[in-house]
């Protein structure tokens, strides 16, 4: 079968290899993949900045068909199923964190398509814990977004409290910064405000206005703090969402949450330590949710409510490309065209 493979360490060293189809032990399923989105952490593995133990098939954000089952999870899923599945493989299932619910941040953890052959493939061999059939309605394209929805339910729903929140700052406006805007409108806030750059002035922030949000900001050209303060009399969001990964915007967030508010933190940095105001968070007696990927809780929230927000999924996929064109869609990512780049399998 084709599939997209880091075959070498360092940068680089990504491309279209052959590749055998793994028959499926008892215990795991075939899946003919349907749709793989393309992610940041793929840019990150193609340059060689986010571990990964080549050669390994690359991929984690997937859905298809399940083509074949093997004897031990034959009570749970038959041919022809549709489903979505974690990339938690490897998590050892008997330390505290994963029975805790949290295999996500388990230290055995092979993450699918770094450190385990993930789904920028024809086909795929996954233990069958880790599937999850895709809800009646669902369509492949909105499916095939299901990994970051649920992260975002997560974060905004496990981690924090956004529900809580009359208004909400969101820094950010690429896939998880939208997400968040679904989720947030799904969850009933009022002003949902998304601030971003030039950068997400004609795709983006049009996006963000139609999925849900209320008040777009290109901080390089309008006063953030300023708007923020018209939208809330003045008090500060009572929610913070923090998706830029930029210190500036970390900076600036961090004074524009109100006293007793929340900051939920998503975004990864690209250093190790960036200067903040510490006292600022004790002061303000600021609640901080640090997030980290999506355990199998977050996976049912997500899923339970994506036929509801579908049609605002929907519209984050922003384009569908073969195989072939992964460069050009690896390319797109990173000059920050669109939302959402899937890539379809069966192309
Ligand atoms: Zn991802
Ligand atoms: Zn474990």
């Amino acid at each position: 079968m084709r599939a997209l493979v880091k075959y070498a360490a360092g940068e680089g060293n990504v491309g279209i290899r052959e590749m055998p189809v793994i028959a499926p032990k008892a215990d795991e399923i075939l899946i003919k993949v349907k749709y793989c989105g393309i992610c940041g952490t793929d840019l990150h593995i193609e340059a060689d900045e986010y571990p990964n133990t080549p050669p390994v098939i690359m991929g984690h954000e997937y859905c298809g068909t399940v083509v074949e089952v093997g004897a031990d999870a034959a009570g749970q899923w038959k041919v022809g199923d549709r489903v979505v599945g974690e990339l938690h493989t490897g998590a050892c299932g008997v330390c505290e964190l994963c029975l805790a619910g949290k295999p996500h941040i388990c230290n055995q953890k092979l993450a699918l398509g770094s450190k385990y052959n993930g789904a920028f493939a024809e086909y795929l061999t996954l233990p069958a814990c880790w599937a999850h059939a895709i809800p009646e309605g669902v369509s492949w394209e909105v499916a095939g977004v299901t990994e970051p929805f649920a992260i975002t339910n997560h974060c905004l729903r496990e981690r924090g409290h956004i529900q809580d929140c009359r208004s909400v700052l969101i820094s950010g406006a690429a896939t998880m910064g939208l997400m968040s805007v679904v989720v947030c409108s799904y969850l009933g806030v009022r002003d949902i405000i998304v601030s971003g750059t030039g950068i997400d002035r004609d795709e983006r922030f049009p996006l963000a206005l139609s999925v849900g949000a209320t008040r777009v900001v290109d901080v390089t050209s309008e006063n953030l703090a300023l708007a923020v303060k018209q939208v809330t009399e003045g008090r500060g969001v009572d929610g913070w969402i923090e998706c830029s990964g930029s210190p500036a915007a970390i900076n600036v967030g961090l004074k524009l949450l109100k006293k007793t508010g929340q900051a939920v933190l998503i975004g990864l940095v690209g250093k190790p330590s960036i200067p903040i105001e510490w006292n600022q968070l004790l002061y303000n007696e600021l609640d901080l949710f640090a997030c980290f990927s999506s355990p199998p809780s977050s996976w049912e929230k997500a899923l339970a409510i994506e036929a509801a927000v579908a049609p605002q999924l929907r519209q984050l996929v922003t384009q569908v490309i073969p195989l072939e064109n992964w460069a050009e869609g690896f390319a797109a990512m990173r000059r920050g065209d669109g939302v959402k780049i899937l890539v379809d399998m069966e192309a």
